[in-house]
Formats: structure tokens, sequence, C-alpha cells
């Protein structure tokens, strides 16, 4: 078949002039991002032949190869592993179908007109365009691939000036190879000599280092000759990447720095994470854990398609996002879980009964829910950030998880009448309750000033009594799952009756709100009458002492803000 051009799709366009111009300081990231492909490739492929036996492909040496070419002043990155369709290269390499594209290149904008190089640099992995980034250093790009299991391969050419070229051809071996022709070295413009095997090595060691799959470099000149002049001899390759998973070597081995760098592999996120955590378990079922908690929400947060934990067994990865293994209330957790003793062809079904991995899941659920906790009380600053992020999805846990109902509730804060700016977790508001103070207070409500103004809370401000302003939907649906704290029930002030003051003052309050009602009988009945069907009942109220009246709802009513967030999910 011949070569058909296609023209890139105009989001694609625009990205890839940013690229082909880029004043990005630091182009060597392009030769990370093309590791990481190949590596997800890797992955894939391992993964797809473990479920799949009549997929006919060789797996037995996996790898990722760099080949440089000082003469031709080429470089190539290949993988031998899963490869692409025809259509899966127009698909991908060709458009980027990726939502968020407009927003990337906004940001990309302002990142470069505000001339912040850390900033841009960091769009390319957060947006999923790396194979973009080829073109930060090559003026042509050939990308050669077979899809495994196809009999066909296919030819992709650009040299990234809005239009490609694709062809099929009937010789390519399985997996991909990207060739880079690079632009002339300009050290000034950090347009490095890339074919120089220090400089490769260089970069493998700084960014992809942990890949599991070795990484040969393998380096040529245009004639093959080796020093004695003799043709065609094959160069030696030699591994360039140490290969040891980050998560078996001992912590003060391994710095913050490789850390985050697997963080951003597995993310594709370039924020540094918040948190790392770790778990080294020991005994009849031993596994390690490398987890990690990102500083922003990721984007597939609220969607399909995300990249949580991973599956190991004994290295090797089984399951890209294994969401048997963190709670869905902890869906944000990113990392790596490296098990010794599990079959490599575990099912999803399977995994969902197998009691080693409840045992993790366990595990993983409370030692997040502990470093957040600890968060709090060491690092308020960072427990804050995380907690505006991803405090109403950790919430939900509440709803659902009852065995971790107090390890959430430890990790959880308020924010309370009491200050603005600072949140109360239950504990402390159990220790400040004022003398016979018997209920934990709490008020529902679209915002904070909503809830400081309503008029419900008059009589508990004048009481002095602390009350939390809960502002997430999740709230109203939370404080019934939670019958009490440390004995204290939760009770909402604006549901019922309000209950202030000791026995003795509600003995007194009744005694008077019952005279008040005979008092004020006809006047109660005449405006029941006048509402009609609008509300149940009309009575006397002691929770207010300025405003002359308000609504409230029985105590197992729907609250307002959970009945549109109930409408919104089309109850
Ligand atoms: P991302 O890796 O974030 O998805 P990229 O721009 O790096 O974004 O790659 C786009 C897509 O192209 C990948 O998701 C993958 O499906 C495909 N792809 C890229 N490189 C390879 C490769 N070496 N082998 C197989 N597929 C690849
Ligand atoms: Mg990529």
């Amino acid at each position: 078949m011949t070569a058909e051009t296609f023209e890139f799709q105009v989001e694609a366009r625009q990205l890839l002039q940013m690229m082909v111009h880029s004043i990005y300081s630091n182009k060597d990231v392009f030769l990370r991002e093309l590791v990481s492909n190949a590596s997800d490739a890797l992955d894939k492929l391992r993964i797809e032949a473990l479920r799949d036996d009549a997929l006919d492909v060789d797996v037995s040496d996996l790898h990722i190869e760099i080949e440089a070419d000082k003469d031709a002043r080429t470089l190539t990155i290949r993988d031998n592993g899963i490869g692409m369709s025809r259509e899966e290269v127009v698909g991908l390499i060709g458009t980027i179908a990726k939502s968020g594209t407009a927003e990337f290149l906004q940001k990309l904008k302002e990142a470069q007109s505000a001339r912040d190089a850390g900033a841009a640099e960091g769009l390319i992995g957060q947006f999923g365009v790396g194979f973009y980034s080829a073109f930060m250093v090559a003026d042509e790009v050939t990308l050669l691939t077979r899809r495994a299991g196809e009999a066909a391969g296919t030819r992709w050419t650009s040299t990234g000036e809005g239009t490609y070229t694709v062809e099929t051809v009937d010789d390519a071996p399985q997996g991909t190879s990207v060739t880079l022709r690079l632009k002339p070295v300009d050290n000034d413009n950090r347009l490095f000599d890339y074919t120089s095997p220090w400089k490769i090595k260089e970069i493998v060691k700084r960014y992809s280092d942990f890949i599991t799959w070795p990484i040969r470099l393998v380096t040529a000149t245009g004639e093959k000759k080796d020093e004695d002049g003799k043709d065609g001899e094959e160069p030696e390759p030699e591994t360039i990447n140490s290969r040891q998973a980050l998560w078996a070597r001992p912590r003060n081995e391994v710095s913050d720095e490789e850390y985050h760098e697997l963080y951003r592999h597995l993310s594709h996120d370039w924020t540094d994470p918040l948190e790392t955590i770790r778990i080294h378990a020991e005994g009849t079922f031993e596994y390690q854990a490398l987890l990690f908690l990102p500083a922003q929400p990721p984007r597939e947060m609220f969607s399909s398609g995300r990249r949580g934990v991973q599956l190991y067994v004994k290295r090797v990865l089984i399951m890209e996002d294994c969401e048997e293994l963190v709670p869905t209330y902890l869906r944000f957790v990113k990392g790596v879980v490296d098990a010794q003793d599990l079959s490599l062809n575990i099912s999803r079904e399977i995994l969902q009964q197998d009691r080693h991995i409840q045992m993790m899941r366990r595990r993983l659920a409370k030692k997040v829910l502990s470093t957040v906790k600890e968060m709090r009380a060491k690092q308020p600053e960072k427990y804050t950030a995380f907690w505006r992020e991803f405090g109403p999805v950790l919430k939900e846990g509440l709803l659902n998880d009852a065995e971790n109902r107090d390890a959430i509730l430890a990790a959880c804060s308020f924010a309370t009448t009491r200050d603005a700016e600072e949140t109360a977790t239950l504990q402390e508001y159990v220790e400040r309750m004022k003398e016979g103070q018997e209920h934990i207070y709490y008020m529902t409500g679209p915002s904070r000033a909503a809830v400081e103004n309503s008029p419900h809370m008059e009589a508990y401000r004048d009481k002095g009594l602390e009350v939390l302003v809960l502002t997430d939907p999740v709230d109203e649906l939370w404080v019934d799952a939670v019958p009490e704290f440390q004995g204290k029930k939760l009770r909402s002030i604006a549901k019922g009756e309000a209950d202030l003051g000791t026995d003795e003052e509600k003995e007194e309050a009744k005694a008077e709100r019952e005279q008040k009602q005979q008092e004020y009988g006809e006047l109660l009945a005449w405006l029941g009458e006048q509402l009609g069907d609008e509300v149940k009942e009309v009575r006397l109220s002691s929770r207010l002492t300025t405003s002359p009246a308000c609504v409230v709802s029985d105590s197992d009513d729907v609250t307002p803000g959970l009945r549109s967030m109930l409408r919104a999910m089309g109850q």
C-alpha cells in the first residue's frame, strides 16, 4: 500500500508548533517520555500474554533498546512490546483524543509568556502528550510498529509541520521503534548531542532508572564498522538502567527525587506527590508497597480510565490498575504493590475474593489513613492542601467502610463556627465541648456563609456552642452513617427540636413553651391554615433569638442540599 498523507487535528497541530519552536529549557525529557511509552508497551504485552493464551508472542526477552547513530545523527528508541495497529497509530498519534487539550494549550501559553520553563515542562507529562515531545529535538520522526498478533505493520512519519504520512509495511518487527532525525546540536539552546552515549546514560539514569525492563544502549556508526575496520559486526548492547525496583530497596538508599520520578511515571503528574508511603510486610505473606498521595486531583479521578495502584507479583507487573487493592474512597492514591506469593494470571473475579488481596487492601487503607492523620499533626499546611482536594472523596469512606470508620474520622477535619480558618477534628471538638453539652452539633449547607447566617445558628451562637459547618454534598450522607463519636451523638441544629441547656433548663423551657403555645394557639393555627401544604406544622421555637421565624425539617427529612444532590444524580 502506498503512503497516505493526513492532516493533524487542529489541537495536535497547535501543540506540535509549540514543541517544534519550544522554549523549554530542558529538552532532555523527550527521552524519558519515549522510554516511558516503551515501558508501558512492554507492560501491556506482558499482561495481554498472561491473559490470552492464544496470543502467539515471544515474551522471553522483553526490553527497550536505544540506538544512537552519531554519523547519521539519528536516535532510535525501540521496544518489542504490544505495538499498535494502523487504526491505533492514526487514533493515538495523529490526534489528541484526550479532553483538556484546550486547557493544556492555554496553560502552556501562560507558562511560556511567564517564561516559566519548569511549569511548561511539567505540562508535557501531565497532559499525556509525551510522544510529541520528540519534536523538541527532532526535525523528523518515524515510527514503525506492528501490533502483537497482527501480520502487517505501520510506518508513520512526520516533520511535525501540519501533516503526517501513514503506510502499511509487511516486514515490521513486532513492537515499536521511534526514530528521530536529530536537529543540529545547539548547546546554547540546550539541544545537546543526543547521540552521545554519555548523555543518553545520564538522562536514563536521571529519569528512567527504576524502569523494570532492561534499557539497552547500542551505539553504531553510519558504516557499522568497529575499531578494527571490520564490516557488519553487531555492536555489543549495554544495559544502562539498574532495574532495581525502588520499593525493594532500603529507604535510606533511595532519594526523594527517585521516588518522585517513579510517581511521575505512574501518574503522569508532574507535580511532586505530597506524601510517599512505604509498606514492607514480612511474615507468611510478604509484599511491598509504595504509595503516593498526589498534590492535585488526578485528571481521571472523576472518570474512568484511572491510573491507580499497580499490582506486581515478584517484580512482574500483572495489573495496571488494581482497583481491588484500594477502596474507592482512596481512588486518588497512586503506587505499586509487589506481592511475593500470588498467582500470575489471577483474574479480576478471583482478586475480589482472594484473602491476601483483602488483607493487603485493609493494611493499605489503614496506612494511608494513619499517614493523613499524622500529616495533620506534623505538617498542617500539607494536610490543608490535601484535605482541600481530597477531603470530599475520603469522606465517602464514612458511608461504606464501617471497619475503618474511626480511622477515617481521625483523618477528617471540619470547618467550625469557632474559627473561620482553623478546622477541627471530632476529637478536638469533643475535647472542648461545654459543660453539660451532650451532642456534637453540626449544620449542613451550601456554603459557610449560608450556614453562619442561618437563623438556626442564633441560639447556638448566643450560648457560645461550637457548631460544625459542613458544606460538601457528601456531608449530608455521612452524618447519618456515623451515629456517634466517643459516645456523643451527632446532632443537626437544623433538624427537629433544638435541645440546648441542661435538663432543668429544658424542663423550664418546655413549661414556658406549653404556656406560650396556648397563648399563641390561635395565631399558630391561623398560620398553619395560611401556609397549608407548604409546611407540616407550625410551632413556637426556642431556637431563635432575633429572627421572627424559621423553617426547619424533621429529623429524618431530606435536607435541601441533599435533595438537590440527589436530584442531580437523577433520583
Ligand atoms: P500517554 O503515554 O500519556 O498516553 P503519549 O503521547 O506518550 O501519551 O502516547 C500516546 C499513545 O500512543 C499512548 O497512550 C500509547 O497508546 C501509544 N504509544 C506511544 N508509544 C507507544 C509504543 N512505544 N508502543 C505502543 N504504543 C505506544
Ligand atoms: Mg507517554
